[in-house]
């Protein structure tokens, strides 16, 4: 997260028609500055900047934010989501619980491939981790299950991403001291809403995605391991409110299946209020 006092300062050194200039042409017209608007098609331009308020506004598709906005907006490939790169993660902790410390190590790798037809992609997903403390404390163990999204809050709506949700099962139902996992997800093409509904609120796009993904715990232990899998999907609306307020809708479902028990659903429905 990045501290709010950091983003003003930077936002106070940088001026917003420098930045977008970068990436989109602009023309001055009168006290602003107008271009093609990227988050749009279009071709007369209906993309403003300006330079007295720092901010820009699309008059097409009701796009608007500051200069730090407009970089995430824009760099989030694809303008809503990362199309492709890697990330990696390893993390060493200890939990220091009632005069004990459990220690726990914990890796990721996710890497991700556009497709040819727009901006869709792949990913894959994957984590491993060990502990090596008393399988019966439950510190010890890492836990898994669930979207992992609350009703209403401000956190990543795509939180089935995280290494240790799996959708499906309920919230830390899978436990255990080891783990292997790997998810396989497809993001669709967005759709793009030209301008659906009417001007105090509006859709602004929406975002299809699928995934499987397959968990393995304990895996050295036989009487206590368990191998789960799941399949689910998820749809994310963005939708502005008066032009100030950013809402994204989002809505799940998932089912896991694991041997010797009945398959298990889970349905998802959240709001996060962006601004
Ligand atoms: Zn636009």
């Amino acid at each position: 997260m990045i501290p709010e006092s950091f983003k003003q300062d930077l936002l106070n050194r940088i001026d917003i028609v420098d930045v977008i200039s970068r990436y989109v042409q602009l023309k001055k017209g009168g006290a602003n500055y107008l271009g093609l608007c990227p988050f749009h098609n279009e071709k007369s331009p209906s993309f403003s900047v300006s330079p007295a308020k720092q901010f820009y506004h699309c008059f097409g598709c009701g796009v608007h934010g500051n200069a730090i906005g407009f970089l995430m907006a824009y760099t989030a490939l694809g303008y809503v989501d990362d199309e492709s790169g890697r990330r990696w993660s390893a993390v060493v902790r200890g939990d220091y619980v009632d005069g004990q410390t459990f220690p726990k190590l914990y890796a990721t790798y996710d890497q991700g491939a556009a497709l040819p037809i727009g901006h869709s992609s792949v990913w894959v997903r994957s984590a491993a981790g060990l502990s090596p403390g008393d399988p019966a404390m439950p510190f010890a163990n890492f836990f898994f299950g669930g979207f992992g999204n609350n009703y209403v809050d401000h956190l990543d709506e795509k939180r089935y991403r995280a290494w240790y949700s799996f959708p499906g099962a309920t919230l830390n139902e899978i436990g255990g001291r080891n783990f292997v996992k790997s998810a396989l997800e497809w993001n669709l093409p967005p759709w793009r809403f030209r301008r659906a509904g009417i001007p105090a609120f509006y859709a602004t796009w929406a975002r299809p995605a699928v995934f499987v993904s397959a968990l393995g715990t304990n895996l050295d232990a036989a009487d206590a391991r368990r191998t789960v899998t799941n399949a689910g999907g998820q749809i994310d609306f963005r939708f502005g409110v008066l032009s100030v307020l950013d809402l994204t809708l989002s809505v799940g479902g998932a089912m896991a299946l694991e041997r010797g028990h009945a398959p298990r659903r889970e349905a998802m429905i959240s709001l996060k209020i962006l601004r």
